[in-house]
């Protein structure tokens, strides 16, 4: 069932979102070639701390995991698509690092995710990278009222598609409220005119998955987390949590 928030909630809200664009600034000035993503989940713990704010990620147990998520942020390095477990293993020249992140703060939550490289990057990986933000803005474009969740879908889908990306089938966005995961589903593959329709108040994470191969194949990893594709292509992943009003689409999780 979709929990439809007032103006209120949406502010609150708003709250715990700048947390997450906090800690995704913080960790994304911390990354460099040398660091390992077990430090950068260091500095979202302390970035959380200090705003008073919780992890939603940190013990969540989904159906699919075989053990609590033991970080606060997910860490996807080059072949991981998303639900990276932050390793110690030191970030290299040109790696393509995702970093999903969540907040919890006053009963509230957000959820944000960034890629990026780190040292030279290689012009393919910015191309993956820039495409995953176009397919954020163009889905986070058609979140408007009036639309339906199959435009959100078909908007996403189009331009990773268009791109030549592959895209992972049953992984994509959620709405999102008191708890990080509710109704509805946000595919990011569609068909336009389809779904629910979207309504003021609804607040949506959207998040499209790009695997730069093409192809749509992935495996879990042996840490029953970490989704990695099976070409061994690189994959990117970048997320808002967008609230959809009578005025547009308004994002929760920028600064
Ligand atoms: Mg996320
Ligand atoms: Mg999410």
């Amino acid at each position: 069932m979709v929990q439809l928030k007032t103006d209120t909630h949406i502010e609150a809200m708003r709250e715990a979102g700048r947390v997450v664009a906090q800690i995704l600034t913080s960790a994304r000035e911390a990354a460099a070639v040398g660091v390992s993503p077990r430090e950068l989940d260091e500095v979202a713990r302390e970035v959380l701390r200090e705003a008073g704010a919780t992890s939603p990620f940190l013990n969540y147990r989904p159906h699919f995991a075989p053990t609590p998520f033991p970080a606060v942020i997910c860490a996807s390095v080059n072949d991981a698509i998303v639900h990276g477990i932050p390793s110690s293993e030191r970030l290299r020249d040109g790696d393509l690092v995702s970093i999903d992140a969540g907040a919890l703060l006053n009963g509230w939550a957000g959820d944000s995710a960034i890629s990026f490289t780190v040292g030279s990057a290689r012009p393919e990986d910015t191309r993956l990278i820039d495409t995953a933000f176009a397919a954020l803005d163009a889905g986070i474009a058609a979140a408007v009222v009036g639309n339906r969740i199959g435009d959100i879908a078909h908007a996403i889908g189009s331009v990773c598609r268009t791109a030549g990306y592959g895209i992972p089938d049953g992984f994509g966005g959620h709405g999102i409220g008191r708890s990080m995961h509710e109704d509805p589903g946000v595919p990011n593959e569609g068909r336009p005119g389809r779904g629910m329709p979207l309504r003021h108040g609804m607040v949506l994470a959207i998040e499209p998955m790009l695997i730069g191969g093409g192809g749509d194949d992935f495996r879990p990893d042996r840490d029953g987390w970490t989704l990695r594709t099976t070409d061994g292509s690189r994959a990117a992943h970048a997320e808002h949590t967008v609230a959809i009003t009578d005025d547009g689409p308004r994002v929760l999780t920028a600064l």
